[in-house]
């Protein structure tokens, strides 16, 4: 798989946003050309150029004063807030291709995912290994901590001193039931989206990595 270079504002050459292939861009600066009644002429340049792709033989334009591109719209596709922004661009550009270039957005997909991985200090040479080093690190401890945090706040409010201060009654509700959607979420939703896409791999590939996935016995805290 070729390194992807993101499209940028006057960038000789990138991953071509309409086709997804890696080409050489031409830019040029639109100019607004009007003519009136009295024979008057005005020449504009507007603040939006186009970068003409030598593979595919579109254009997409750009704004100029905030260099972000204006066309091909990015679809309106929720990107994760807590993703840091260098995994939300390469998702932005994934999308913006997606359409048109299903194999160079996978491909982008699949970079987010090591980056990913990178963030939450995966060990490992490839992403298989990174992959599983990060079994069960994070995702099983946030559910079960979400959980406890239901036990501990409801415990607090209504029976136990020293309350926990979490604002009024009516705020404490709906932390809750913040909790129970986020709980509910990875504990059933995503399970059952993972595994209904897992039954379709072959079993050799399924068991392959099952053989390598610990099953550690409860902890303790934590
Ligand atoms: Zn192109």
């Amino acid at each position: 798989m070729g390194k992807i270079i993101l499209p940028e504002f006057q960038k000789s050459s990138f991953n071509c946003p309409i086709c997804g292939v890696f080409s050489v861009q031409y830019w040029r600066q639109l100019t607004e050309y009007l003519e009136f009644q009295s024979g008057e002429k005005s020449v504009t340049q507007m603040p939006i150029w186009s970068s003409h792709c030598s593979h595919c033989n579109q254009r997409s334009f750009w704004e100029e004063e905030g260099k972000i591109i204006i066309f091909p719209f990015v679809k309106k596709q929720q990107i994760n807030p807590d993703l840091n922004e260098k995994i939300k661009d390469t998702l932005k550009q994934a999308i913006l291709i997606l359409e048109d270039s299903p194999p160079a957005a996978a491909a982008m997909l699949r970079l987010s995912l090591e980056m990913i991985c990178d963030e939450l200090n995966a060990e490992g040479g490839n992403l298989f290994e990174k992959i599983c080093s990060i079994y069960e690190k994070e995702h099983i401890k946030v559910s079960t901590r979400a959980m406890h945090l239901v036990r501990i706040i409801v415990g607090n409010s209504i029976h136990f001193p020293p309350k926990i201060d979490l604002g009024d009654s009516e705020e404490i509700a709906k932390t809750l039931l913040g909790l129970i959607d986020i709980i509910a979420e990875r504990v059933l939703t995503e399970p059952k989206k993972i595994n209904d896409l897992w039954a379709k791999i072959p079993e050799s590939k399924r068991l392959e990595i099952e053989k390598n996935e610990p099953h550690s016995e409860p902890k303790g805290e934590n």
